[in-house]
């Protein structure tokens, strides 16, 4: 089936009715667009669960602050959209702002605990504009499965929490994190680095892995992980902004000062004014 695109909910939610009614199961995937590598093994993940595949491209205004980078977000809906019809997906949907926010709208999902950790510290509302959005696009589509990166892994945490705790009827799942060859976590605002930057950028993820490795050659102790991070980036462009190592499970820090189950190696950094994030679990 050749793919579709639909700016209105209700032309959207049309054709997946009736891709339902064909028997299909429907299968989504939410992004800002500025497609990549990362986003299209999010699309095969569904497509192993799902006959019916709708991809949402929206740069949701509310869960970017006031200081950030809402205006600059790469857009390029014309090539994504050529992209996106070599891969299988059947539904685009590419809503106005207004439409996803009626006039009035008034009408949040927090997260009281795991949002506030990690980039809750530094993104106020952040992740209360995240969930608002992912629940409406969950309520529009109503997918049988819908997957989302573990390269924003608080976000996967705080999505996989919500679908339990407000009984959605969704499977979530994750997908591992996609990378350059250089090692460089793809992210559509790496778009936005210059060349030199660019050249700079795998160190965070270099970084990581020292610490990694110095784990799984038996380290454990939180702070001699974290101190090899920093070290690694202390004479580089990169400033962190915070290196923080959590459990997997609930995205807590450790009641002790070592790991005693499995971790998340959790990072963010500034690059000439870009913000970049990246992770590595540390499995026991
Ligand atoms: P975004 O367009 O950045 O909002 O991302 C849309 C989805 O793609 C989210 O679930 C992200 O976690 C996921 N994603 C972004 N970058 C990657 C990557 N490098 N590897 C895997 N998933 C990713």
């Amino acid at each position: 089936m050749a793919i579709k695109t639909y700016l209105r909910i209700s032309e959207l939610q049309q054709a997946v009715t009736e891709a339902r009614a064909e028997g299909k199961a429907i299968g989504f995937v939410p992004t800002m667009g500025a497609l990549h590598a990362g986003h299209l093994s999010l699309i095969e993940k569904v497509q192993q669960h799902s006959q019916f595949i709708v991809v949402s491209i929206f740069v949701n205004p509310k869960q970017f602050g006031p200081q950030e980078d809402f205006s600059t977000y790469p857009r390029m809906v014309k090539s994504d959209v050529e992209a996106l019809s070599h891969c299988g997906v059947d539904a685009v949907f590419l809503p106005t702002a207004a439409e996803i926010y009626p006039q009035g709208f008034q009408t949040y999902v927090n997260n009281m605990d795991m949002a506030s950790k990690l980039c809750g510290q530094y993104r106020e509302n952040h992740f209360q504009g995240v969930l608002t959005v992912v629940l409406k696009l969950f309520h529009i589509v109503i997918p049988d499965v819908a997957a989302f990166g573990k390269k924003d892994y608080q976000q996967y945490k705080l999505i996989t929490r919500m679908a339990v705790d407000f009984h959605l009827p969704v499977k979530i799942i994750g997908g591992e994190i996609v990378r350059e060859e250089d090692g460089l976590a793809m992210s559509s605002r790496n778009l936005k680095l210059n060349n030199q930057d660019r050249q700079t950028a795998p160190a965070l993820y270099a970084a990581l892995q020292a610490a990694n490795h110095r784990f799984t050659t038996g380290e454990r102790h939180i702070a001699t992980l974290k101190k090899i991070f920093v070290e690694k980036l202390q004479n580089s462009a990169l400033q962190v902004q915070y290196a923080e190592i959590l459990s997997q499970n609930s995205l807590q820090d450790f009641a002790s000062d070592t790991i005693d189950e499995p971790a998340v190696f959790a990072v963010a950094a500034f690059l000439g004014g870009v913000r970049l994030i990246d992770n590595i679990e540390l499995g026991l």
